[in-house]
């Protein structure tokens, strides 16, 4: 068996990493008319590291493919190329038993946590059902483990004979946490997690991630449309633009010196009145490009105030800025 090619990997993790996402490429086929099939580039060619107990923030427009990446990287959608190592192991190689027992170490929150739940089951139906599936423990060990977990997230076990419905936002919320942490994962996905919360609730369920990652020892990787979220949580961000991440700095080297214009003018968007961004940079322009045809070349270049004739044709590599975490895909970086 020949060894697969090296891959540029933009992100060294300090820690050794836990996750290892090697050129990951998914796209979707759609209908398109005369045309026939087209295809949807959801996710063009990323690679990742996520150290060990790190918060990585993955941040980007709707639609710039953070949650096909997510799910790809679970293993929930299988990818068109690339590979996702979780712990030294490839997870599209794995079966049976294996493959079980990665699934329980991955876990994925849900965004909307109305959704999560059947409205008609209450939740202790709800929660037990990972366990049984998994077929860990008896009745009442799984009625246990189900009253820690709620405890975990500061819920009390009363919760358990509620219905969705009888729960607030933020109570909801913090069961679809209980639900993530019940097989003891190692790796938590948390997909806009608070996207459907106000502001109060919002700083509740980030601080709660953040105390239980310490307490358990977890990896994240926290995926926002929100700066506000992964300034909140992350130790690092990961920028997206049109299926592909284009610059990942530690948090406070991202906030304070963005590299590449996207970040930059997502900053100047997003947090117009912070210290980093205000009249700096210039905000978004315009609408992302159909992600059915993606420009040649950088693919920000339809939008970018730095454009020069090159970046219309030739993609940018990576290359480093100030440290070596800090990389950027942008051929004038800086401000
Ligand atoms: Fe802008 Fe060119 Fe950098 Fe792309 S490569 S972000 S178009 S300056």
């Amino acid at each position: 068996m020949t060894a697969p090619a090296p891959v540029d990997l933009p992100m060294p993790a300090r820690r050794g990493p836990l996750v290892v996402v090697e050129d990951l490429v998914k796209h979707f086929p759609v209908a398109s008319g005369l045309r026939g099939k087209r295809r949807v580039h959801s996710v063009d060619g990323v690679s990742l590291e996520i150290a060990r107990g790190e918060v990585l923030g993955l941040v980007g427009e709707s639609g710039c493919g953070k949650s096909t990446l997510a799910r790809t990287l679970l293993g929930l959608t299988p990818a068109d190329s690339g590979r996702v190592l979780f712990d030294g192991t490839d997870i599209a190689r794995t079966k049976g038993r294996e493959r079980k027992a990665l699934r329980r170490s991955m876990q994925l929150v849900f965004q909307d946590p109305l959704s999560a739940f059947d409205p008609k089951m209450r939740l202790g139906t709800s929660l037990e059902a990972p366990l049984a599936q998994h077929g860990l423990g008896t009745r009442e060990e799984r009625g246990q483990r189900i009253a820690e977990v709620l405890e975990q997230v500061g819920l009390d076990e009363s919760f358990v004979h509620r219905l969705p419905r009888e729960c607030s936002g933020g109570q909801l919320q913090r069961a679809v946490v209980a639900r993530a942490l019940l097989l003891q994962p190692r790796f938590l996905v948390c997909d806009e997690p608070t996207s459907a919360l106000d502001a109060s609730n919002r700083a509740h369920i980030l601080n709660l991630l953040g105390e239980l990652k310490d307490q358990l020892g977890l990896t994240l990787l926290m995926i926002s449309h929100d700066l506000r979220v992964v300034r909140h949580i992350c130790d690092r961000v990961a920028v997206m633009y049109l299926g592909k991440v284009i610059e990942v700095a530690p948090r406070h080297e991202l906030f304070e010196q963005p590299a590449h214009p996207y970040t930059q003018a997502l900053l100047a968007s997003s947090l117009p009145d912070s210290p980093e961004a205000r009249g700096t940079f210039s905000t978004l322009k315009g609408e992302p490009p159909s992600p059915l045809s993606p420009p040649a070349g950088c693919r920000f270049h339809t939008r970018c105030p730095k454009a020069q004739q090159r970046c219309g044709t030739q993609a940018p590599a990576w290359s480093g800025t100030t440290t070596e975490q800090h990389q950027v895909a942008c051929h004038f970086p800086g401000p």
